[in-house]
This record gives C-alpha cells, sequence and structure tokens, in this order.
C-alpha cells in the first residue's frame, strides 16, 4: 500500500520547524511524498490578521522546492469557503486513487481540537494523524480525543530541534529581528522583499 503524507496548516509563514516535521514523518512512516496544503480560509479564528493565502503558498513553494519528495497542493487555497480537512481528504482521495493510506501530518495543538472540526468521526475514519508536539506538550489533551474517537489513529512525532513558532517568527519580525536559521533563506528574502509581518 502507497502512503502519502498530508502537510496540514495555515504556515504563516512556514519555517525550519515545519519542514523537519514533514521530513521526520516522512522518513518515519515510509510515506512516498508529502504534500503541503497551505489552507485557503482557516476555519478557527486566529487571534492575528491571517496573510493572503497567495504569499503563504508561494513561501511554502520556496521552502520545498529542493526536497524532491514534497509537494504543494492549492487544493484548498482553491476552494471557496473555510478549509474544512474532511472536504480536503475527500478531494485528495479521488484525485490520487485507491490503495492509499493517507497521513494528515499538523500540529498537536490542532489535533486535540479534532472535535471541533467538521465531521470528526468521519474524518478519523478517512486517514491517519502525525501529530507534531513541542517540548513540555501535554499530552492528556491528545488522549481526551482518542478516548472520545475510538479508533482514531494518532502517532506522536516530537519536533526535533529547536522551538521555532510561526507566532515566533512573526514577532521576530515586528520586533526588526533576524530570521536567520529559523527559516529557509528563500522564505526569509521573500518575506523581506514583500514587507510581510513588520507591524
Ligand atoms: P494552528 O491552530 O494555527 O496551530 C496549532 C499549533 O500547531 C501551532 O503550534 C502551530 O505552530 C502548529 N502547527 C500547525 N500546522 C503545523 C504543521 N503542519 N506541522 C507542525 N506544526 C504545525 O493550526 P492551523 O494552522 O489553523 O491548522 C492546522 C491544520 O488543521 C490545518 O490543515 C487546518 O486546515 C486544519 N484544521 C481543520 C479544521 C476543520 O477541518 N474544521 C479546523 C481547524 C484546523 P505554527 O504556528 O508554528 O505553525
Amino acid at each position: 500500500m502507497r502512503k502519502v503524507g498530508i502537510m496540514g496548516g495555515t504556515f504563516d509563514p512556514i519555517h525550519l520547524g515545519h519542514l523537519s516535521a514533514a521530513e521526520e514523518a516522512r522518513a518515519r512512516y515510509g510515506l512516498e511524498r508529502v504534500i503541503f496544503i497551505p489552507n485557503g480560509q482557516p476555519p478557527h479564528k486566529k487571534s492575528y490578521p491571517v496573510t493572503p493565502a497567495e504569499h503563504r503558498y508561494n513561501m511554502v513553494r520556496l521552502a520545498i522546492a529542493s526536497h524532491p519528495h514534497f509537494e504543494i497542493s492549492r487544493v484548498e487555497m482553491d476552494r471557496p469557503g473555510p478549509s474544512y480537512a474532511v472536504d480536503t481528504l475527500h478531494a485528495l482521495r479521488e484525485e490520487l486513487g485507491g490503495g492509499v493510506e493517507l497521513y494528515f501530518i499538523t500540529g498537536a495543538d490542532a489535533i486535540a481540537e479534532i472535535l471541533t472540526w467538521r465531521a470528526p468521526e468521519e474524518l478519523v475514519k478517512s486517514c491517519d494523524f502525525i501529530a507534531v508536539t513541542r517540548p513540555g506538550y501535554d499530552l492528556r489533551r491528545l488522549r481526551e480525543v482518542t478516548d472520545a474517537l475510538p479508533g482514531a489513529r494518532v502517532h506522536l512525532l516530537d519536533a526535533i530541534g529547536v522551538d521555532i513558532s510561526s507566532t515566533e517568527i512573526r514577532a521576530r519580525v515586528a520586533r526588526g529581528e533576524s530570521l536567520r536559521y529559523l527559516a529557509p533563506t528563500p522564505v526569509v528574502r521573500y518575506i523581506t522583499t514583500h514587507e510581510l509581518y513588520v507591524s
């Protein structure tokens, strides 16, 4: 059976933590490729103004350009309305055909909220989940999900390397601090050129 990873996120912006987690998931679970899917309209309201999807897409494209097994999809960006994961999984199943196991990779904090996502029972039947945790993550939050959704296949993946977050990257830009070694160089250049996150 072929295994394909789906790397879902807002990626505002993408950083080395996302990339190392995707690579670790690919190697550990034998994924033939990982498809990065920047969401169009995040289903849950954010506490900050989300950068237009086209910029977030361009940054992901630049970040993964050199990896032969990483791809990017516009499936969520080109679908009007909120980007529900259940719709994305349907669309990918149609596109990829049968005989494929899907692994949805995203932050453990996001997966801990899955009971509030659209159609969680259907969702957990359609793929495995890889929950990327940060140092000190409280595993009890994920246990609530697996208790409430028996049969959910949730695997844990500890983020390796430094604890980088998109929130911290945006804050560093606003403070005029360097992003060197936190995101790929082309992404840092893109942020500077387009004056993203300056205030
Ligand atoms: P979020 O709440 O912005 O992120 C929660 C945490 O997860 C943050 O610490 C974030 O760190 C981390 N994270 C996000 N994406 C990650 C990734 N691919 N790998 C590792 N860590 C990641 O989450 P979000 O971006 O809105 O949503 C994550 C995914 O869940 C998206 O694909 C979204 O569409 C899906 N989702 C679906 C529904 C639904 O179907 N109703 C509802 C909510 C979310 P960073 O800030 O550093 O990325």
